[in-house]
This record gives structure tokens, sequence and C-alpha cells, in this order.
């Protein structure tokens, strides 16, 4: 079965000098997916910019008209660290129908697997909000395309990156056809991902935010993922997993605390694989959303998708040399907060 891959130089064309989101950590995934061998592997399939109609499934006009005016007159800052420049719009549109492709793709055609290596990150834009280095919600809105279309009935998110995804949760608390669950460091930017939020109105029970202590590592997370991802997504039965795959949560990140290797990565996303497998025909598509030291962003990036391809990695960082945080019985108590069963 083959894994497709989406890239395109367009994702280059969002830039703002000295911000740690930056065209370069493109350049580095794929210059080490090329010498890992991993890129022969893969299938290129092309993305495309999402329209207008797309754009507005999950953001206010306002928002789209301003990120795209702001493009047209040369950039602008919407706060410290998100902003716009003059290939931003086309950048951030494309990497929103990039995300849509992805999922059409999985579910209309023969592949199962789709890495979109696309930028500007989505997951903490809201409807009305840019914010955190994120313009449009690329995967919220492959998510909104997939239902609208009729693609699937129902579908899951799985949130990894180390800051929580504010804007996906917001835009689908009340939505039960949508699982979004985040596994994220507590505290951190942007403060939201309470664990005992589990929905609103019809959406309750399809939000699981799992908030984990600084220096939580390996063990840690393939715990949360076992005892708590896992029982949550068999319980709900998507037809189609969507990652928010963040990278900052490796040891060597500079903007998380935690403590996770590229080895992890890839037991994480293998799990990820078998529970697709065995729920929805192998239906998955990750999006790229943090991870801001190149070179253990690029081993995230390969360990997940020699994990697809069921490649061996090599992690040559290696783990970090710290003590792990124990998460003692943390897993425990969102468990019964959330009524699941292992
Ligand atoms: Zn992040």
């Amino acid at each position: 079965m083959s894994v497709g891959l989406i890239y395109d130089p367009v994702f280059l064309e969002h830039v703002m000098y000295d911000c740690p989101e930056r065209p370069d950590r493109l350049l580095a995934i794929i210059a080490h997916l090329q010498e890992t061998g991993l890129l022969a592997h893969l299938q290129i399939l092309p993305g495309r910019a999402a329209s207008r109609e797309e754009l507005l499934s999950n953001h206010t006009p306002a928002l789209v008209d301003m990120i795209e005016e702001l493009a047209a007159n040369g950039g602008g800052e919407f706060d410290g660290d998100t902003f716009v420049s003059a290939g931003s719009f086309r950048a951030a549109a494309y990497a929103a129908g990039s995300a849509i492709s992805a999922v059409e793709a999985v579910c209309q055609s023969s592949f199962r697997q789709v890495y979109v290596l696309g930028r500007p990150p989505g997951h903490h834009a809201t409807a009305r909000r840019a914010m955190g280095f994120c313009l449009f919600n690329n995967v919220a809105i492959a998510a909104r395309t997939a239902l609208r279309q009729g693609w699937v009935k129902k579908l899951a998110i799985i949130d990894f990156d180390v800051h929580h995804g504010n804007g996906t949760a917001n835009s689908f608390a009340e939505e039960p056809r949508v699982l979004y669950t985040s596994v994220h460091q507590w505290p951190l930017y942007p403060g939201t991902g309470d664990w005992r939020e589990t929905g609103i109105g019809a959406g309750r029970g399809c939000t699981l935010n799992i908030p984990l202590p600084p220096h939580t590592g390996d063990a840690g997370y393939l715990r949360v993922f076992d005892e708590l991802i896992k029982p949550a997504l068999y319980r709900f039965a998507p037809e189609l997993v969507l990652v928010s795959a963040g990278y900052d949560a490796h040891w060597a990140d500079p903007l998380g605390d935690m403590l996770l290797s590229a080895a992890a990565y890839r037991e994480l996303c293998a799990m990820i694989s078998d529970w697709a497998d065995t729920l929805c025909a192998g239906r998955q598509v990750y999006c790229l959303e943090g991870g801001y030291h190149l070179g253990s962003l690029a081993s995230g990036v390969a360990a997940t998708i020699s994990a697809l391809l069921g490649l061996p990695y090599r992690d040559t960082l290696g783990p970090s040399s710290l003590k792990e945080t124990d998460i003692g019985d943390l897993p425990r108590r969102v468990a019964r907060w959330h009524q699941l069963v292992n």
C-alpha cells in the first residue's frame, strides 16, 4: 500500500525574519527524508489551494479577508509570533487545500496514509483569530470538508503537538461527529486544554484533553496513548483519523520542556496506524504542526513516515539524558473522568 506525501515550494513563501516557524523547517525535513532513503518510498501527490468557500467552512469572512489583504499589501503582524508576509495567503490557502487533498485521497482513492508537509501550521487558529504561528486551521478545514462532502460520517483528530490545539478544540467542541484528543504540556501556551473538558452540548464525550507535566518522556507518552487515546478512539469508532503532528515535544526542541525521542514518535505513530487499520481500513492523514529544532523535527517526521511504511528508523539523536517525570495515576484519573475502559 502506498504512502503519499504532499509538499510544494509554495509553503516556503510564508516568511518572517527571526521567527522559529520558518521555511528551513521543511527544507530540513525533505533533506533528511532524502538522506535516509525514505523519500524514495513515498508517492508524491499534488496539493492545491483551498477555495474561499472551503476556508469559510471554519473561519469568519473577516479573518479570511484580513489575511488576504495583509498579504496583498506586503504583510503585517497579528501578534508577537503570528505574521503575514506577501506570500502568506498563498501558502496558508495551499496548506489548507493540501490537507483537503490528502483527506480526499485516503477517502476516495487507494491511498490509505498521506503526510502533508505544509506550513504555516494550523491548530491554534480559531474561527475568527490567527494566533500561535497559525493562520488557517488546516486540519479543521479538512475535517469540515470530509464531513460536508460525505466522505465520512465521523472522524477523530489526534493532536500530539506539545501545545494544546485550542483552535481545533474550539471548532469541534459542540460537534458529535468529531473526536478531538490532544496530548500537550501543562502549563504551556496557549493555556487551554483542561483534562476535565469533555465537549459541549451534542459534542459531549467527544473531547479528550491530556495535559502532561514538563519532562514527560517516552514512557509517559506511551502510557497515555495506550491507556487513554486507544480506548477513546475505539469507543468513538472513527472512519478517518487526522493527526496534528507537531514535534515540539522532542527533548531537543527549544519551545517545549518534554523529553520525547524520535524513536518514541515512531512507536506512537505505529500505534495510531494499527488503530486506524482496525477501525477505518487504515485511513489516516498527518498534517505537520510545530517542531522548531531542525534536527529533531526532521527526525520526528522521518520516524513517523518510517512507521507508516513499516520500515526501520535509526534515531541518531537518541533519548534524553534527563530523568523523565513519572506521571503516576494521571491516566487513571483522566480515564475515570471520561469513563474510558481499557
Ligand atoms: Zn506546538
